[in-house]
């Protein structure tokens, strides 16, 4: 993983969780430096029982890298209020910058309530992110809400094969879409 804006080591972070494979690398990862506590705050993920199911997993990856975990319920008006408009987007566009500023809105709402001074996401961890995106997002909202965003891209040092070899020695669920509909649509190649 490679940090690449300012921070303090030992430091408590609330780390946005998405997933538990995109988790199995940056949690370890992110505990090397700094005292964490995940967030599963996901509005995105389609259908429910998907929900639940990448939910599951992250609490079955705390058996094996214990951690504690928050998790962040209801947002999915607001999220769907976000993408309104913007469905036909491709991944890495509009909708997913939308997407992932309401996660880490929330992420950083959570920190200030639980008295962590700093934030993350595991998001980089995936090739499909764009890490400059997401972290400028996160830089944006942890000025808004007077934090400290962590910025790093969790691809780099082999995060996402690492991630891959995790999962699979552990048993662990790793999905095959990012979570919205209209990634599934795409995942399938349904039409809109
Ligand atoms: S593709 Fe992923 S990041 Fe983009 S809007 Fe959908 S769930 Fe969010």
């Amino acid at each position: 993983m490679k940090i690449l804006g300012p921070c303090r080591d030992g430091e408590d972070v609330l780390l946005h969780i998405c997933c538990a494979p995109d988790a199995s690398y940056g949690v370890p990862a992110m505990q090397e430096r700094f005292r964490v506590t995940g967030f599963f705050f996901n509005p995105n993920i389609h259908p429910g029982e998907e929900h639940a199911r990448r939910l599951h997993a992250t609490h079955r990856l705390q058996d094996f890298l214990p951690f504690p975990l928050e998790v962040g319920g209801g947002g999915e008006k607001e999220w769907d209020e976000a993408v309104r408009g913007l469905e036909g987007e491709p991944e890495k566009g509009r909708r997913c910058e939308a997407c992932i500023r309401l996660r880490l809105r929330r992420t950083a709402e959570t920190a200030k309530t639980l008295g962590i001074p700093a934030f993350c996401t595991v998001l980089t961890v995936s090739p499909k992110k764009d890490a400059a995106m997401v972290n400028r997002v996160g830089r944006e909202e942890g000025e808004r809400a007077g934090l400290l965003f962590i910025e790093a891209d969790m691809k780099k040092c082999d995060g996402f094969r690492k991630s891959v070899e995790i999962t699979k020695k552990l048993g662990i669920y790793r999905q095959n879409y990012c979570g919205c509909l209209p990634s599934l649509r795409y995942r399938k190649q349904i039409p809109r």
